[in-house]
């Protein structure tokens, strides 16, 4: 029968195809007696056989795809499911108490996680995941169902999880993602925000989308309206084709119209840039006509892998950035790893408050070692194109002045060995944090731009978890507490004569581009997905109103 349920649509269109569950707790595991144990230990043994096909297989197309070091996660993989723990197990278990394996591999997941939980040592919690991973594997094998097939997919699926990490979703198979559906999560959650710059509709904060739509049924995803729907009958799904359609007509129209220019009516202009995630949007950032990438996520370079990228990757990830973009600017955030973006080998997950805790400029600080080599790729690859940097979750002048000490001593250090880098490196401060926008005068006066993270700015304004689904009806991003701060940020970066950009997510909503033009922001920055609706807004207004001399309404705000 028909289910629908109504969440947040995160990223707008529709899809429709088969559902591809991930994570087990959408999985009815059964338990019976096996009459035939031989048969049995034979299946269990063709779905370890298959899994590691699947892992070579997986290993050897993402080493081929974005490097091999981004693939030792397979490797390890390979290592647990030689493993005697679970193998052992299971074996033993068909024998002497003639149980289905896939009952028997279910308890033993379930045990492991549990011993999971509540051990203290986060070396034995990392190995213990790594071996709950390779058990989903088997257990998806046995009941035929993909379990973590989110890298490769044997055909376009609407992926629906419980909860999908942004690591989760960076290892997406992008060109077979048809759509997303998940229980948890919020509008700005990098979960979204990666469905957004890849264009895949997605819905999130469903509750119970986990545990009615089984895999392979035909699921319906509209991110524009916040519905999804399991099991559509013949007229809805007739409904929902059409107005697929549709929309893929306007979308094709709007990106028709994207070579206008990013000026306002009167000829004021409003730079539109990009933000990425991953080196593979760079092509999305040009196709979009992006006026340089005004965020670059770097820490995104740093998940789903078993070590650390060296300063070398990381100088090359850069420089292709840079090299790609040029003459335009290209904005490298430090790394930003905390809140939801977590990376098991740098132990940082086990807070109560992640999004208040040990995370972004706090942990750099903290890491000069991973923080200087970060700084040290960026200072090279600036030679190859116009490379800013800026740092994000600055909350005062005390902790941007210790930022800029290492950053003087990065340049010293490259200066004295002779590495070559551009001498006149933009160096910036993210604003999102209300604490930085209270002492954005004191900042202003210390770096060469702004950029205001409204994600989170507005969930540390409003006390509202970014990526909570129960509240998520209260983030709003046009509560007057929130504009009055972007208000007072671009104030001060104006008296101080430096450019204030926005690249949180207000910046890549219409609806917004208007009064953030209007408060007097010099640039936006956003998916490029959505550059051509917000050009299309720009060009509809005007910056000067009638009878007002340039700045007078702003000033007097
Ligand atoms: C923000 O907070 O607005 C921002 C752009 O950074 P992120 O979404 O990566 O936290
Ligand atoms: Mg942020």
């Amino acid at each position: 029968m028909e289910v629908t349920i109504r969440g947040i649509g995160v990223s707008p269109g529709i899809a429709i195809g088969p559902t591809l569950t991930f994570g087990v707790q959408s999985f009815d595991i059964p338990k019976y007696e096996v009459k035939d144990v031989d048969a049995e230990l034979a299946r269990f043994e063709r779905a370890v056989i298959a899994v590691r096909g699947e892992l070579e297989r997986l290993y050897e197309r993402t080493a081929e795809a974005i490097g091999e070091e981004h693939a030792d996660i397979f490797k390890a993989h390979l290592m647990f499911l030689e493993d005697v723990t679970l193998r052992e197990e299971v074996e033993r278990r068909v024998v002497d108490e003639h149980l289905n394996a896939e009952f028997l591999v279910g308890e033993w997941i379930a045990r492991y996680t549990k011993i999971m939980a509540s051990v203290p040592d986060m070396r034995f919690r990392e190995r213990t995941q790594d071996l709950v991973d390779v058990g989903n594997r088997i257990l998806g094998r046995l009941l035929n169902a993909n379990v973590d097939g989110l890298d490769h997919m044997d055909q376009p699926s609407v992926v629906v999880a419980h909860d999908l990490s942004p690591s989760d979703a960076a290892k997406l198979d992008m060109t077979n993602t048809l759509g997303l559906a998940t229980d948890l999560s919020g509008p700005t959650s990098h979960t979204a925000i990666l469905a957004r710059a890849f264009e895949i509709p997605a819905v999130v904060g469903l509750k119970f989308v986990g545990s009615h739509a089984l895999p392979g049924d035909t699921i319906v995803v509209d991110g524009t309206n916040g519905v999804v729907v399991i099991r559509p009958n013949e007229k809805t799904l007739s409904r929902y084709t059409e107005e697929r359609a549709r929309e893929e007509r306007s979308r094709k129209a709007l990106l028709a119209a994207e070579l206008r220019p990013s000026v306002t009516k009167d000829g004021h202009k409003v730079p539109t840039q990009a933000n990425i995630e991953l080196p593979l949007e760079l092509s999305h950032s040009l196709k979009s006509k992006a006026q340089g990438i005004g965020l670059y996520r770097t820490e995104y370079l740093f998940l789903n892998r078993t070590t650390l990228p060296t300063e070398e990757e990381q100088y090359e990830a850069y420089s292709e950035a840079a090299k790609a973009m040029t003459p335009a600017p290209v904005t490298l955030r430090t790394l930003d790893l905390g809140g939801d973006k977590f990376v098991s080998h740098l132990h940082l997950a086990q807070e109560i408050n992640p999004q208040l805790g040990w995370r972004a400029i706090r942990f750099c600080l903290e890491r000069p070692d991973i923080f200087k080599a970060q700084l040290r790729a960026m200072f090279r690859a600036s030679v190859h194109g116009h490379v800013q940097i800026m740092f994000p979750l600055i909350s005062g002048l005390d902790e941007f002045l210790r930022v800029k000490d290492i950053v003087r001593e990065v340049a010293a250090d490259l200066e004295k060995r002779g590495v070559p880098f551009k001498k006149k490196i933009p160096i910036g401060t993210m604003i999102e944090v209300p604490s930085a926008v209270e002492v954005a005068d004191l900042l202003a006066k210390e770096c060469d731009f702004f950029s205001i993270g409204t994600n989170d700015l507005i969930q540390y304004s409003l006390a509202v978890d970014r990526v909570n689904e129960k509240i998520a009806h209260m983030y709003e991003p046009g509560h007057p507490a929130v504009l009055r701060m972007i208000r007072r940020t671009i104030k001060a970066a104006g008296t101080a004569k430096i450019p204030c950009a926005v690249c949180g997510e207000m910046a890549g909503d219409p609806v917004f581009t208007e009064l953030l033009i209007g408060l007097g922001i010099t640039s936006l920055s956003m998916s490029a997905v959505a550059i051509p609706a917000v050009r299309a807004e720009i060009a509809s207004v005007r910056y000067h109103a009638d009878g007002f001399r340039r700045g007078d309404s702003r000033d007097a705000a």
